[in-house]
């Protein structure tokens, strides 16, 4: 098991900086997500961890080994991309045997090794069958496997879920995890998905621009976004994020909502925190699923009402700001409707509008 740090790490291809800095230690045996959108540096930071990009300054080490000038087949890397690396020529067996035979480990340890992670992924009955016909499903399976299957100190996956089906992503989802538990590898995934991360890290480190926003357990990202990026982020709708403006109103700090309409109240620390930063013009940020709704003459206009299923999402507002807000299926509002917005006071999250950070207890 290796520990990766990134030291002050920048990327640039020619003028363009791809990653502006990027601080991280990563522990030994740690699954950690780099999440972010398109274009925000995941892959390079990745490529740069496994040896294919040189940093332009800053320094990666494993453990205390520094790894400027070391190549890829010399750090002990694992790699899997969104576009499988397979032999088409070659049987399942033969693909996941590829690394070990290179490796010239007695052909009875390979045959034991194939087998223990051919029944684990879940390819026993496809070991004889030729790779160029497999479905693209079981062919990021076996790429997946034929990674794992030296036992790399470190395994980088790159998106490697993105080509597979909906289901199949599911419960690839679950059977990654349980890979990453028992070799207990330091594991590396990039990926835009926040399902993804959320449900697998141990930790995720979400980026945007070139630059690492904020580093923390799933549910800490969740609970506590650092800026409106990550709030907006995370989530499935992203956190609701209403402009508003604090106000004393009788001796008690408030959020004037303003287009909304009314005021809303903060817990006593959020607001001893507010008026020590003196904010004025803030974001007022709450989860869709930590508030609830009910139909009232003078609410908010409902302007559509999605069915996902087991929950639905209340669309409310009025023409520059609105909220989404996840309700059980009996809620009884239709579009055209109007309701009331309750926020619990715990749920409620500041952010300061100028800069979009998160305005909170220490
Ligand atoms: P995606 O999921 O789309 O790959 P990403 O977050 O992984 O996104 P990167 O692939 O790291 O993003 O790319 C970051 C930025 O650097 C992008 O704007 C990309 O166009 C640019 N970039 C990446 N590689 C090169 C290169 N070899 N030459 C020039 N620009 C590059």
């Amino acid at each position: 098991m290796t520990a990766i740090h990134l030291e002050n790490l920048t990327k640039s291809f020619g003028a363009f900086q791809a990653l502006k800095t990027m601080d991280l230690r990563i522990e030994d045996g740690e699954f950690v997500a780099l999440l972010g959108p398109s274009g925000c540096g995941k892959s390079t930071t990745m490529n740069m961890i496994a040896g294919m990009e040189e940093p332009t300054s800053g320094r990666i080490r494993f453990d205390d080994r520094d790894m400027s000038g070391v190549s890829m087949g010399k750090r002990g890397v694992g790699f899997v991309f969104q576009n499988y690396a397979i032999f088409t020529h070659m049987s399942v067996y033969e693909n996941l045997a590829y690394g070990l035979r290179v490796r010239k480990l007695p052909e009875s340890e390979i045959d034991r090794r194939v087998k223990a992670i051919a029944e684990f992924l879940q390819l026993t009955p496809l070991l004889k069958q030729p790779s160029a016909k497999l479905s693209v499903n079981i062919l990021q399976r076996l790429a997946i496997g034929r990674s794992a299957i030296v036992e790399p100190a470190i395994f980088l996956l790159d998106e490697p879920l993105s080509n597979v089906d909906a289901a199949f992503r599911a419960v690839m989802r679950t059977e990654l995890k349980h890979l990453q538990r028992q070799f207990k590898q330091t594991m590396v995934y990039v990926t835009h998905d926040q399902l993804e991360a959320m449900t697998m890290a141990d930790r995720i480190a979400v980026m945007d621009h070139g630059v690492l926003q904020q580093t923390g357990s799933p549910v800490e990202v969740y609970n506590h976004p650092s800026n409106t990026f990550v709030a907006g982020f995370l989530g499935s709708p992203g956190m609701n994020l209403v402009k508003g403006t604090l106000v004393e109103v009788g001796g008690a700090l408030v959020v004037d909502l303003g287009e909304f309409g009314r005021s809303a109240p903060l817990s006593d620390g959020l607001a001893r925190v507010a008026r020590a930063r003196k904010a004025s013009d803030v974001f007022y940020g709450f989860r869709p699923e930590q508030a609830s709704m009910v139909a009232a003459a003078d609410g908010l206009p409902v302007f559509f009402v999605e069915r996902i299923g087991a929950r639905t999402i209340v669309h409310a507002g009025r023409a520059k700001s609105s909220v989404k807000i996840v309700l059980d299926n009996d809620n009884g509002l239709e579009a055209g409707m109007t309701a009331r917005l309750d926020v619990n006071k715990d749920a409620v999250r500041l952010f300061d509008a100028d800069t979009g950070q998160a305005i909170r207890e220490a």
